[in-house]
């Protein structure tokens, strides 16, 4: 069923916009300006990330091939993390963002366990420069940028243009085009969560394959690195 998805009809108020992102893997060439941009826009600290792009090689010397799939929050249209928040300090605004109100959130994990993307993650105590911290934040499809008229930051900086964003409620956008004139799949079709998320080109396998691999090589270093100078730090009680 997933491959050739299109997509289902809005959760969303009707005459609202229903923004969606499409992934064109054939595109992607893994430079991580998207993940480097993303850190910027949030400040986002060393060790989480709002979004990464997977890394997985494939085949045998010299038939080798390097596959990437840039992953982010799906802002589900049926979004278990909402569901399961206790405070409703998560919900879905109704242009299809999934937001966090941090001034409720009480970091008891639940979202980030009910989430099965592993889309989410909890900000360290104490930061330098921003006050947000010790609580659970994750992508926020830049709503704030949006509202302005701007692309996601990940989708302004993306060099081969992977990411498009848009609203799937105009036909005329191009998330509509694209999901109307290729296959695309979504992760974990079967959660019944409705990702906005569109990937064109893979086969189902080779999707689940490259989201089940290890993050990328950028992301690993940056986490041992965090995990190394901050293991045991008073700053991060509770977070590591
Ligand atoms: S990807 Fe996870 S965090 Fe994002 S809306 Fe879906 S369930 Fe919630
Ligand atoms: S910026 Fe675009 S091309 Fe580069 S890694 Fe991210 S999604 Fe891929």
């Amino acid at each position: 069923m997933p491959v050739g998805l299109q997509a289902e009809p809005s959760l969303g108020v009707p005459g609202k916009k229903r923004w969606a992102m499409v992934v064109d893997l054939r595109r992607c060439i893994g430079c991580m300006a998207c993940v480097c941009a993303d850190k910027a826009e949030y400040d986002v600290p060393l060790g989480v990330w709002r979004t990464i792009v997977k890394v997985k090689d494939t085949g045998h010397y010299p038939n080798t091939k390097r596959h990437f799939m840039p992953r982010l929050c799906n802002h589900c249209d049926n979004p278990p993390c909402v569901r399961n928040c206790p405070t409703e300090a998560t919900y879905k605004h109704e242009d299809g963002f999934v937001l966090q109100r941090y001034e409720r959130c009480i970091a008891c994990r639940t979202c980030i366990a009910a989430c099965p993307y592993n889309a989410r993650h909890v900000l360290p105590k104490n930061r330098d420069r921003v006050k947000i911290g010790g609580v659970v934040d994750k992508c926020t499809f830049c709503s704030h940028r949006v509202e302005k008229g701007l692309a996601p930051a990940c989708v302004q900086t993306c060099l081969g243009r992977s990411r498009i964003f848009g609203d799937l409620n105009d036909p005329d956008s191009e998330v509509s085009k694209l999901v109307a004139r290729h296959k695309t799949v979504v992760l974990k079709p079967e959660k019944g969560t409705r990702p906005q998320v569109y990937y064109i080109k893979p086969e189902r396998a080779q999707t689940e394959q490259v989201f089940a691999a290890p993050q990328s090589y950028a992301a690993r270093s940056d986490s041992e690195a965090f995990y190394k100078h901050n293991r045991g730090s008073k700053f991060f009680s509770g977070v590591l």
